[in-house]
């Protein structure tokens, strides 16, 4: 399946393309059928700063280490973050520049929280195919 112009797979209407924040893809005004997928020059290009808190950061080596690596600190001091217990406004920055940060929390298994909803969450470093209906 590509996401080409052409005929609705569903009820054989021309297909549209759009972009939409985030996403781009091609849709079918008839039916609602869609593909759409990850639009990385929105993502370079978005404005957008986004506040990251973690949720549930322990004192174990993984969560440490991500700590460490991503907040530019040794070990100990991450230890010692982690052990004030506020995680809140743990990354502000654009998409650009968070986003390799919080790939390596979530490879880590730290949970957390994005503020405004980070669209490119679900497929962060991959351009796959998200199919879906828009009603
Ligand atoms: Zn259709």
């Amino acid at each position: 399946m590509t996401a080409t112009c052409g005929d609705c797979p569903q009820c054989h209407h021309m297909l549209e393309q759009f972009e939409n924040g985030s996403v781009t893809g091609v849709r079918c005004q008839f039916c609602g059928w869609s593909v759409v997928r990850t639009n990385h020059r929105s993502f370079t290009f978005d404005p957008q700063v986004y506040i990251v808190s973690l949720t549930d950061v322990v004192n174990d080596a993984a969560h440490v280490r991500a700590v460490s690596k991503i907040k530019g600190i040794n070990f100990l001091q991450a230890r010692n973050y982690i052990q004030t217990g506020d995680f809140s406004n743990f990354l502000v920055g654009r998409a650009v520049e968070i986003n390799k940060d919080i790939e390596f929390l979530k490879k880590a298994g730290v949970n957390f929280t994005v503020s405004p909803e980070y669209p490119y969450l679900q497929n962060a470093g991959d351009n796959r195919l998200v199919y879906t209906r828009l009603r």
